[in-house]
């Protein structure tokens, strides 16, 4: 269906804007910046937040948590490098933003969400778009057994350490990024299986996330 409405058009405008300025803050990937010129963020937000969905910030989603911001999605989407096909699971659903974008880029996509709130309206978000995303409800910090192992693993909330589940649930050359540090403050981690049992890690820059809570993750979601 196409919507041919002055809403829409105004959101097409401004979508294109926001992938000019991801690329002028670096993102080269262009599958990936296809991909979200293609998804309408302004339908992962609160209506009353629609008008600032193509900003280049992270917004409230209800629940203590947030889409993140863009550039964020961007730049952790082009670290895991997704090609067409290959299965990636997600950890924090969230507003399925995300997951459609992956969708998009031709992944098989598996994703779990903790938040049972979340986890229901993601799902409609996303079959009223026509994504067909694998979603799960419950602790991503042990991943989803069943349908390991994946080509690329993504964390999108900060992490304590990394859930040593996750790591044993990637094929070989599959990658894992995640954000690890502090509540305030994460680094973004690329772990990627060289053998059965190598791994090659390396260190990116920082970035703040809501905390990953969970069996191998934070206890609580605010400090006690
Ligand atoms: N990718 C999301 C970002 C959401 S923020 C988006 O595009 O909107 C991170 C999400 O991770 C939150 O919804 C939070 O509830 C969820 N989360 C935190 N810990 C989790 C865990 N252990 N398992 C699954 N989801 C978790």
């Amino acid at each position: 269906m196409t919507d041919s409405s002055e809403a829409n058009r105004k959101y097409i405008y401004r979508r294109n804007k926001l992938i000019e300025h991801l690329r002028s803050r670096g993102i080269k990937d262009e599958v990936l910046l296809e991909a979200m010129s293609k998804v309408p963020r302004h339908l992962f937000v609160d209506t009353a937040l629609e008008h600032r969905a193509y900003e280049d910030s992270a917004l409230p989603i209800g629940k203590g948590q947030t889409i993140s911001q863009p550039y964020t999605v961007a730049a952790q989407t082009e670290l895991l490098e997704v090609k067409e096909g290959e299965k990636v699971l997600e950890i924090g659903t969230g507003s399925g933003y995300q997951a459609a974008i992956l969708c998009e880029m031709g992944a098989e996509l598996y994703s779990i969400e903790r938040h049972d709130e979340l986890y229901l309206r993601a799902r409609e978000t996303l079959r009223k778009l026509g994504y067909r995303v694998q979603l799960k409800l419950g602790d991503g910090t042990k991943g989803w057994s069943a349908y390991a192992p994946y080509d690329a693993i993504v964390v999108t909330a900060g992490a304590p350490v990394v859930p040593r589940e996750l790591i044993s649930q990637l094929k070989i050359s599959g990658r894992l990024v995640i954000p690890v540090g502090g509540r305030d403050r994460q680094k973004m981690i690329r772990i990627t299986r060289i053998s059965e049992d190598a791994y090659e890690e390396e260190h990116l820059s920082n970035f703040k996330f809501v905390p990953l809570v969970g069996e191998s993750g934070w206890k609580t979601e605010e400090p006690e």
